[in-house]
């Protein structure tokens, strides 16, 4: 330790309870004192703490003494003790045994000597950097990341050779667990908010791995690493680690192939716009390629200031505005309909929908392409718009009806409603004859579909008034969708909902289905509504008289959707998942009535087959499936002992290696798969080389 300027008499040393040979190397050989040679038991000199099957052993630490200030102050503080006064340095791993389920170790036939951790950490620490938790969460990710490069990249990494490799590792290794922490809270990468955070952790972790040589998706493979340092804290990072390596590796891989296109596309773009003279890339250039290739905006600043160009990110803003508002006019289906200018035009649409699903109209006005026309041909594409409809516009999360309007001669299918300013236009195709205004017409929405779409629409009133009663009455609605396959209903909530607070939501909405209570609908003044405690969304914006929904005693809204006329219609309620938005806002989806049944018969179809497939009754695939686990890792052990069997030894190259302790060289090195007599052979080499020394 001299060369390493750190004071032998600060080191202590672990060995394992009855490991006297290691010991007597330390005591005898290399002249630690007896006394600062702790033995302790399984819990810390025995590899790997937790049991299992396969190889481990005894092992021997080296600690080093921050000195009785630092830590608990007891006097008997040891290596032992679990404050911060002893720091491990280096930890070497005797592999002598295997151990079987029940406890009992038989002999290795070819043991190994592992060292952990290594010189690197001491590095670390003689630099004077903060030996912490976090340091060493960071250092596992770290290794985990370098083992990937070595087994699928053939690139050998190591930390604290090369600035620019170390800070691609870090970057790395925290974007792997910002992406582990936001994925396992149920995140998934998305252009907004929480979602768009972990979509640039993501990408920039991405690009930082294609400079160390990545050639592929990875960092869903260094995900595992984090649940394995931090899923002690955070024990949803194991039990949503499927979810979370899924989302992971889908968006790597879309991000790797429009990368490789939008790579290219810069290029050529940075060589065209050189050629030019000009020194900027332009805004809605810089867009395109965030659109339409995926490059987030700071990585196209970044690879542009890499050749010494600009980019114009007032013209990206405005360019990205534009896009907001091309979908936005996409989404009301202005632009389908021709925008305002049509709906200006226009009378009213009385709306006889809340009665009836089959009422005789009258064609006011057809729109195609945009424009208003004088008639439709067969088999056109374009919306009509009728004096009065029993067809639901699209409003308040509740999706537009379907059906058919037919008159004489004619037959239009319906495939969307949506509100034309006051209008109602229904869109769809014209599939047989032909329309002219002023046409009488039998307009009929598809009656089961819109009875789906009521038993979710009741059924979201029900699972918000659930929430507020098991949640909190903090909870808020803050979007929802409620169409005929499903509902979606968005609130305001600061962190995921347990699964047992989950399951009590999914029992009361069940139950008041059950008390099959009655819905009833008036319209009142907004004030007494108000008044009375009826639930109102935030931004919506409602007339002086307003429609409220109340179902049972039990909850209470503003709300000019449609409604089953009982809770007993919607049949049942399955909540199908929970997740995260944005920061604050949580998603609830679930099914109810017909396609709740479908939701479980398909389920259970789903187990069924994967009974077939495994051969096994409902209740054991789990452990069949643990089972081929562990025989897939048993395999993987097998393979990587073969491959570092076959790796050569080279010795002069090991005892070029030696380090000096206590002025005695010792060389440490790693070669599992070797059996004892071509260890000893190996060691004798390597110390007859050394003149003197110790080879582990
Ligand atoms: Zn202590
Ligand atoms: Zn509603």
């Amino acid at each position: 330790m001299d060369v390493l300027q750190i004071p032998t008499d600060r080191l202590w040393i672990t060995v394992y309870t009855d490991d006297d040979q290691a010991e007597a190397i330390w005591n005898k050989h290399i002249g630690v004192p007896i006394e600062r040679i702790v033995r302790l038991g399984r819990g810390e000199n025995w590899w790997p703490e937790e049991r299992w099957e396969g190889p481990c052993g005894p092992c021997t630490e080296i600690h080093l003494d921050n000195g009785p200030e630092v830590g608990c102050g007891r006097p008997d503080c040891s290596p032992a003790c679990d404050c911060s006064r002893f720091v491990e340095l280096w930890n070497v791993v005797f592999q002598m045994y295997t151990e079987a389920v029940d406890g009992t170790l038989s002999e290795l036939p070819a043991p190994g000597v592992d060292t952990g951790m290594g010189f690197e950490r001491l590095a670390m620490i003689l630099q004077g950097k903060q030996y912490s938790t976090e340091t060493d969460e960071m250092w596992q990710i770290i290794q985990r990341t370098i083992q990937i490069a070595r087994t699928d990249w053939g690139r050998e990494l190591s930390y604290g050779q090369d600035p620019e490799t170390d800070v691609a590792l870090r970057v790395i290794c925290d974007h792997a667990r910002g992406a582990a922490m936001l994925t396992a809270d149920g995140v998934a990468p998305t252009n907004e908010g929480a979602g768009y955070v972990l979509r640039r952790f993501l990408r920039r972790a991405y690009r930082f791995g294609l400079e160390l040589g990545a050639d592929g998706p990875f960092m869903h493979k260094v995900l595992p690493a984090v649940a394995d340092v931090m899923g002690q804290a955070y024990p949803e990072l194991h039990t949503r680690q499927e979810f979370s390596v899924g989302v992971v590796k889908a968006e790597e891989e879309q991000f790797a192939s429009t990368l490789a296109q939008g790579m290219e596309r810069i290029g050529g773009m940075i060589e065209v716009l050189q050629a030019k003279g000009s020194t900027e890339i332009p805004g809605d250039e810089a867009f395109r390629l965030y659109d339409t290739f995926g490059l987030p905006r700071e990585m196209t600043v970044e690879i542009a200031s890499e050749h010494g160009l600009t980019v114009d990110m007032e013209g990206f803003e405005a360019a990205m505005a534009r896009q907001r508002e091309r979908s936005r006019a996409a989404v009301t289906g202005l632009s389908i309909h021709g925008g305002s200018t049509v709906a200006t035009q226009l009378q009213p649409t009385e709306f006889a929908g809340y009665d009836e699903t089959v009422i005789r109209a009258n064609v006011q006005a057809i729109v195609v392409e945009g424009e208003l026309a004088e008639s439709l041909s067969e088999g056109t594409e374009g919306a009509l718009v009728l004096d009065r409809t029993p067809f639901y516009a699209e409003r308040g999360g509740q999706v537009g009806d379907q059906g058919v309007i037919t008159g004489e001669g004619f037959r239009f299918e319906v495939t969307d409603t949506q509100p034309l300013g006051e209008a109602v236009a229904h869109t769809g195709r014209l599939l047989e004859g032909t329309v002219n205004i002023g046409d009488a017409v039998t307009a009929s929405v598809d009656s089961d579909r819109r009875d789906a779409t009521r038993r979710h629409h009741t059924a979201t009133h029900l699972l918000h008034a659930a929430l507020r009663q098991i949640v909190g009455g903090h909870v808020k609605q803050a979007g929802s969708l409620v169409g005929p396959e499903r509902l979606r209903f968005d609130f305001s909530h600061h962190q995921a909902i347990d699964r047992d607070a989950l399951v009590q939501v999914e029992e009361q909405v069940n139950r008041w289905i059950l008390e099959d209570l009655p819905v009833d609908v008036q319209f009142m003044d907004l004030d007494e509504a108000r008044e009375s405690g009826a639930v109102a969304l935030f931004d919506e914006k409602y007339g002086q008289t307003v429609r409220t929904v109340r179902v049972g005693g039990e909850s209470f809204e503003l709300c000019g959707g449609i409604h089953a006329c009982r809770t007993g219609e919607i049949g049942s309620l399955r909540v199908l998942a929970e997740s995260s938005v944005a920061a604050g806002t949580r998603r609830i989806e679930a099914v109810a009535g017909l396609a709740a049944v479908r939701h479980s018969r398909d389920a259970d179809e789903r187990l069924q087959a994967l009974s077939r497939e495994l051969n096994c009754p409902g209740e054991e695939i789990a452990e069949r499936i643990e089972a081929q686990r562990q025989r897939i890792r048993e395999l993987e052990r097998e393979v990587e002992q073969a491959r570092q069997m076959s790796a050569a030894i080279n010795v002069p190259d090991l005892v070029a290696g030696a380090v000096e302790v206590a002025g005695v060289k010792l060389v440490a090195s790693t070669i599992a798969g070797a059996d004892r007599e071509a260890l000893k052979s190996l060691a004798d080499e390597i110390v007859e080389r050394l003149g003197s020394g110790v080879a582990v």
